[in-house]
């Protein structure tokens, strides 16, 4: 959980030639640092930046506080800048406004005024209307053109300046600004596309993360919206994207200030320096869901068993399907003629509920007394056995060549000792990749995640529906394997499960 850090905040302060100096007594300036000091105290700021100028003229060169603040803003130093009021901030025309206001809003900086607290992702319209005269049209210019290369650098570089995204918050990569995985929520955005990717729909998602107690950063409770939001949001594959949206001034169009959203074919791709939650591959393939052009092998169409696609027959290897007309009562059935006999779908599934259930008190346990178990020492055993027979195995390659060079092989001798050896290489590096995924399964951290995952699954299994059950289902297990043989009784199957390895990321 984050502890609520006291905000920061830059003072602003200026005076133009105009403002009135007042002999003896505090000038403008001074005056104005006292009622902003007394406001962050109020509002329980933390000053760290004050930055003050006096502004005689039009031009640029006179104002390089300003100039130093935006870029300090830019950079997503502050939460917020304190001054005495908007129009001590900048004008131009209403373009201009929106490049300037874009750099407080897309790195969440708020502006606060002894009158109001202005949040641009919530104002940005009040804001423009009260945004007023200070610079002249041509330093606007400037500042908008110098800033905007700014924030092209820092993004094109992997800086992300935006609001961080649930999942993540702010921190400072290589002196630019970028994310750190805020873990605690990043396992609800990996539940999000795991489910996604296997055929749960927005609205359940929703429901499960609700359930869970998970709550999103804007609203209290969970919907289809906000989690299709973070279903496309890029930044979760590590990417960064500039220039989603533009800032139309008011005129023919439309009297108002709005913004338009673009395509996402213009949008600017580049990839970040924060670390993703989702995989690549994960995330494209939610993509492609999300387009629909996508259909995932165990959805086509309606889903209607919970155990469509993860139930296989033992004896054939084939995927036991859902039987039944209308009015009987579904069954599971191998397609295979004279193969394994079937059994009622609503047996199938609460035995598979308890084993599940009856693996989570083991995990629970195991965990609990941190007993890595036989299991563990076994896939070690299995790992260094296959270790050290592919190191003899590359040792003898290394004798092939030296007995070629000796001539005590021919060519065609060496080719064919070569290619066995090769081959045997080969299935070795099969054969390690398997055993130290089964490893993996015995670690704690996965056995952790595993853990998780069956208790979330199993909070809200009852609420959901058959596509719903089939994709919570598929959270946590690979495969089902059944057996059952002839004329024995209804309730007499057995059911080997497969977990799914989980992979815990940290
Ligand atoms: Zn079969």
């Amino acid at each position: 959980m984050k502890t609520p850090a006291p905000l920061t905040a830059a003072l602003y302060l200026r005076r133009s030639r105009e403002d009135p100096e007042r002999d003896g007594e505090h000038d403008t300036l001074s005056r104005h640092r006292e009622i902003l000091l007394d406001l962050a105290d109020k509002t329980r700021v933390v000053i760290t930046d004050i930055f003050e100028e006096v502004v005689s003229g039009e031009s640029l060169y006179r104002r390089p506080e300003m100039l130093r603040l935006l870029e300090a803003v830019e950079q997503g130093k502050y939460d917020a800048v304190l001054c005495m009021a908007i129009d001590r901030l900048g004008r131009g025309n209403m373009r201009e406004q929106g490049i300037i206001l874009e750099a407080f809003k897309a790195s969440g900086t708020k502006i606060i005024t002894p009158e109001k607290t202005y949040d641009l992702d919530l104002d940005i319209d009040e804001v423009l209307t009260e945004f007023q005269a200070f610079m002249s049209r041509q330093e606007y210019k400037l500042i908008s053109k110098r800033l905007r290369r700014g924030l092209d650098q820092t993004i094109a570089g992997g800086g992300y300046i935006a609001n961080a995204p649930y999942g993540y918050r702010k921190t400072t990569i290589d002196k630019k600004p970028s994310l750190e995985i805020v873990e605690s929520e990043a396992r609800f955005v990996r539940m999000i596309f795991d489910l996604y990717c296997d055929g749960a729909g927005a609205e359940l998602i929703a429901r499960q993360l609700n359930a869970l107690g998970s709550v999103p950063r804007r609203s209290e409770r969970w919907n289809r919206n906000s989690v299709r939001h973070i279903l496309k949001n890029p930044t979760f594959r590590g990417q960064i994207i500039w220039y989603k949206k533009r800032h139309i001034r008011p005129g023919a169009e439309s009297p108002k200030h709005k913004t338009k959203y673009l395509p996402e074919s213009e949008w600017r791709v580049y990839d970040g320096l924060h670390e993703a939650i989702i995989p690549p591959e994960q995330f494209e393939r939610a993509q492609e869901l999300r387009r629909g052009r996508y259909i995932p092998p165990s959805n086509n169409g309606t889903v209607k068993s919970p155990l469509a696609g993860l139930v296989k027959c033992s004896v054939c290897g084939q995927n036991m399907q859902r039987m039944g007309a209308h009015k009987s009562e579904p069954y599971l059935l191998c397609n295979t003629t004279g193969c394994s006999a079937g059994a009622k779908m609503e047996y199938v599934e609460t035995a598979l509920l308890a084993q599940i259930r009856d693996r989570l008190t083991e995990l629970t346990v195991e965990l609990e007394t941190q007993d890595a178990g036989a299991e563990l020492t076994r896939a070690e055993e299995t790992l260094a056995l296959i270790r050290r027979s592919a190191a003899q195995t590359a040792a003898q390659k290394e004798k092939i060549y030296s007995l070629l060079e000796q001539g005590v092989y021919d060519v065609a001798e060496y080719r064919e000792r070569m290619d066995a050896v090769t081959t045997k290489l080969a299935e070795l590096e099969r054969q390690e990749a398997t055993a130290a995924a089964e490893l993996a399964r015995h670690s704690t951290e996965e056995k952790a995640a595993l853990r998780d995952k069956i208790q979330n699954a199993l909070a809200i299994y009852h609420t959901a529906d058959a596509a719903g059950r089939n994709a919570l289902l598929k959270t946590i297990l690979e495969k089902v394997e059944y057996t059952k043989h002839k004329k024995t009784k209804p309730h007499d199957f057995s059911l080997t499960l497969t977990f799914r390895a989980q992979n815990p990321q940290r």
